[in-house]
């Protein structure tokens, strides 16, 4: 299994496997990025197939989170960690003990939180072994999706202001596949402000639910991808954005939490060749990662001041739609180019006060 060259490698600072023979924790901890800050990236448990399928995840999302953090503006870089191991099954104090104690050799370079297979009660364990840990169950930001499924909803709004010239959703019809955590609180937002909602869960008491309580008109899980609407709202799974769907998308914006919505970077030329408007998922789904931000102030966590930062998602995302305009080219294409433009910056800044610090050592001692 290689590292440097495998293709999900992209100069990423540091990768560092962990086991632990008591608790028998397999986790790989990547971090991408640290210019602009400590990395911040949940712990995902998994079963994966084979440890080169959990190198490829942890890369991947590593380098998700630093272009996540970079469009935010926030002082942090980009990191993940991947359990190997099936959390119906596979959880124990011991194994998030040991996990912690993995997390504190890396001196707070790293905080971790939780995300797919993880919860809280997770990072409490860790937490007894290392204060590098965010999300915890009590005394700490709780659960994010609500905070990111606002500042999705008010990423809808600027990307329909931006495509279709309307200030407020009254009428606009809005396609939400997944009415999880984030996509069910990102509906209610949408339907307190007028939008029509086509719905869709395989879940079907979430689908009923949301139905019933938002008036929605509820279609399957497939379906909902070709529905006619002015926006489509992806808040389920990755990927739904390839050579299939494309062709049969009948939105004219699409803006969804989901993360990594296009299933390659080509993906986001094919909607800009159709001329639908992308809001890239990793600036518009950003609340969550603002929201357990917060916990890192010094004054400490503050819901109302995450919830004001989250509303710089809406202009964020303008700055992306309209440089994508004056340039021709997709939108998700801008963003990573913006967030690359950022890191840049910051490592310029980093050699200029290093060098700052380094020559008046080296008169002194000339
Ligand atoms: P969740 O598991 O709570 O909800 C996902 C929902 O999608 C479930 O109800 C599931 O039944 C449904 N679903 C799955 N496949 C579907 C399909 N093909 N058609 C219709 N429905 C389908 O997850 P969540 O926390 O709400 O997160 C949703 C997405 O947002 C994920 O991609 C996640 O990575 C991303 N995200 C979440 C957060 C957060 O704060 N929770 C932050 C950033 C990004």
């Amino acid at each position: 299994m290689d590292v440097f060259a495998s293709p999900a490698f992209d100069d990423h600072e540091q990768v560092v496997f962990f086991f632990d023979r008591g608790s028998g924790l397999k986790a790989i901890v990547a971090l991408h990025d640290t210019t602009l800050g400590p990395a911040i990236g949940g712990c995902r448990m998994w079963p994966y197939a084979s440890e080169a399928e959990a190198l490829t995840d942890v890369l991947r999302l590593a380098k998700g989170m630093t272009y996540k953090a970079a469009m935010t503006s926030l002082p942090f870089g980009g990191g993940k960690t991947v359990i190997i191991g099936d959390p119906r099954t596979g959880k124990s104090e011991a194994l998030f003990r040991a996990l912690g104690r993995a997390i504190d050799t890396l001196g707070g370079r790293y905080y971790t939180g939780e995300d797919v297979g993880t919860s809280p009660v997770d990072m409490d364990w860790a937490n007894a072994e290392t204060p590098y840990v965010l999300g915890r169950s009590s005394g700490s930001s709780g659960d994010p999706s609500p905070v990111t499924a606002r500042g999705v909803w008010l990423g809808i709004r600027a990307a329909v202001r931006h495509k279709l010239g309307r200030d407020d959703l009254a009428g606009t019809r809005v396609a939400v596949q997944g009415l999880g955590h984030v996509g069910y609180h990102v509906a209610r937002l949408l339907a307190q402000d007028g939008a029509s909602l086509i719905v869709a869960d395989l879940d079907p008491t979430r689908g009923e639910r949301a139905a019933e309580e938002f008036g929605a008109r509820l279609v399957g899980g497939d379906e909902i991808l070709g529905v006619e609407a002015e926006v489509l709202s992806p808040c389920a799974l990755g990927g739904v954005i390839n050579d299939d769907t494309v062709p049969r998308l009948s939105c004219a914006i699409v803006a969804g939490a989901a993360n990594n919505q296009l299933l390659e970077d080509r993906h986001g030329a094919a909607l800009h060749a159709r001329g639908i408007l992308y809001a890239p998922d990793y600036v518009i789904n950003a609340g969550g990662l603002i929201n357990i931000a917060e916990e890192l102030r010094p004054q400490g966590y503050q819901r109302e001041r995450a919830l004001a930062k989250v509303q710089t998602i809406a202009q964020t995302l303008t700055e992306v739609f309209e440089r994508a305009q004056r340039e021709g080219a997709p939108t998700n294409q801008i963003a990573d180019r913006i967030a690359e433009e950022r890191l840049r910056t910051g490592r310029q800044a980093r050699a200029a006060r290093a060098a700052s610090e380094v020559l008046p050592a080296r008169a002194a001692v000339g």
